[in-house]
């Protein structure tokens, strides 16, 4: 079985979805889809959410007629046996009135979850009806009979594949099944989500589960970038990357990937490839751990982080004091993401302000504490990269863009700078004009 997961824009029209149909129809073997909603949709339904804790169903009952005209004029112009357009019509009509009596609910985080997720259930029955009129026989799943994620960052994924064999043992057999991204059922046994962009994760964690061949993730732009395009000219897709580059790249802000897609293909060796739904015989990025090039890859940005600097003098040969520190980001299960030391400071960042009120109570009994936000730490990745004598030409840069910590030699295939997130564009820019306008072949000392 291969999985192969369809992203927004690749199911955002009727072109993009006939595109889809046609990748598929032209590969052989069994396949899971993972499918998104249509782009855009998302996006309305956390609107909606919003406006559901300000209680104006007038503006939600606007936004539900959009959605409606938009998956029914989808599905007059994908559809036209009339058994079929009227099934998927019903479907997309019975979702959108459930949707509506949730909405009269107080805003919770199920209901949050519950309303963000109508967008892939609907396109996925819209699509398995398609595939159903062109002759492509397949088998719709509701995913949450099998996408029981009670752990986000450690997914039972043999939970996962018992569930699943035992939805489809009750069908018969297809080439094609189809089923939604982005969803998952918690510890409370309550419908809740992989967070946005978790399309990607859903497609491994279900790869992990049915033990696939592959997994291949299509998307509109034709492999993984050796810097952010949205930011930086002149980019490139890159041909391979390991295990270990794709996810550092894809925690550390690359959008591509959800930042935890990487983990649960690596325990088991599964290859993925990033394509380009718009130009399917394009090669795209292979992500695996059989890559034959070393030295610096790509750079990418991470929004949304806060540096805490902790001065003590009490530091100073003060065994235990580290260890003091990271106890209290523990106890708030706060994530830290880079250290640096000197004898009289430390500074940290960390990417969520959840707790950070009684992090800074529980703090300040270990000295003076400095916070600022608004950071974005920019990483530098490739296997050897230290290595590589030409990443030192990343020190000039210092000379115009105040870098707030540095680490340097965690690991030999990363280097991570903290900039102020005002700098971020222009640090990138600045990266890749030094980086990799100047590269010549990786020179290894
Ligand atoms: P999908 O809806 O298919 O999941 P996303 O919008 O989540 O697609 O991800 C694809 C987008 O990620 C690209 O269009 C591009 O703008 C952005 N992106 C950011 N960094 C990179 C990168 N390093 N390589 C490729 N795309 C990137
Ligand atoms: N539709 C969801 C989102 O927009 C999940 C995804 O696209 O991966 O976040
Ligand atoms: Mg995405």
């Amino acid at each position: 079985m291969k999985v192969l997961k369809f992203g927004g824009t690749s199911v955002g029209s009727v072109e993009s979805i006939k595109n889809v149909k046609n990748i598929l129809a032209g590969r052989e073997g069994k396949k899971l889809l993972v499918l998104s909603a249509m782009s855009g949709v998302t996006n309305k339904l956390v609107e909606i959410t919003d406006l559901i804790k300000v209680k104006d169903h007038s503006a939600i009952a606007t936004i539900i007629s959009e959605l409606k005209n938009k998956h029914e004029e989808t599905i007059d112009a994908l559809i036209n046996d009339a058994t079929l357009n009227a099934d998927a019509g019903s479907f997309v009509n019975d979702v959108l009135t459930t949707l509506k009596s949730l909405t009269l609910n107080e805003y919770s985080e199920g209901v949050y979850a519950e309303v963000v997720t109508t967008g892939e259930t609907m396109l996925t029955y819209i699509f398995s009806t398609f595939l159903t009129q062109q002759g492509i026989q397949n088998n719709f799943l509701n995913a949450k009979d099998f996408m029981h994620v009670s752990n986000l960052e450690n997914p039972d994924t043999e939970l996962v594949g018992e569930l699943f064999q035992k939805s489809i043992s009750q069908l018969e057999p297809t080439e094609v099944y189809i089923t939604q991204g982005f969803v998952r059922i918690d510890s409370n046994n309550s419908i809740n989500t992989l967070k946005r962009g978790g399309s990607d994760y859903s497609a491994t964690i279900l790869a992990a589960a049915v033990k696939a061949d592959e997994v291949q993730i299509w998307t509109d732009i034709d492999g993984f970038h050796n810097n952010d395009p949205r930011y930086v000219e002149n980019t490139h897709a890159i041909a391979e990357l390991s295990f270990e580059e794709a996810s550092e790249l894809a925690y550390f802000g690359a959008k591509i990937l959800h930042p935890q897609t990487i983990s649960p293909v690596i325990k088991r060796q599964i290859p993925l490839f990033l394509k380009n739904t718009f130009t399917p015989d394009l090669p795209g990025t292979r992500i695996s751990d059989e890559i034959h090039s070393r030295g610096l890859k790509a750079i990418s940005a991470k929004d949304g982080i806060t540096a805490i600097k902790i001065k003590s003098n009490r530091m100073l040969m003060a065994h235990g004091f580290l260890k003091k520190i990271f106890e209290v980001f523990d106890k708030y299960e706060t994530a830290i993401d880079m250290i640096t030391t000197s004898e009289i400071a430390i500074s940290l960042t960390i990417d969520s302000d959840r707790n950070l009120d009684q992090i800074l109570e529980e703090l300040n009994d270990y000295g003076e504490i400095t916070v600022e936000k608004e950071h974005s730490i920019i990483c530098i990745v490739g296997e050897g990269l230290i290595e590589d004598k030409s990443t030192s030409r990343l020190f000039e840069l210092l000379n115009d863009i105040p870098v707030r910590m540095i680490s340097y030699g965690g690991s030999n295939n990363n280097i991570s700078l903290l900039v102020a997130s005002k700098h971020k564009i222009q640090t990138l820019q600045g990266l890749n004009q030094k980086l990799f306008e100047h590269q010549e072949t990786p020179q290894f000392v």
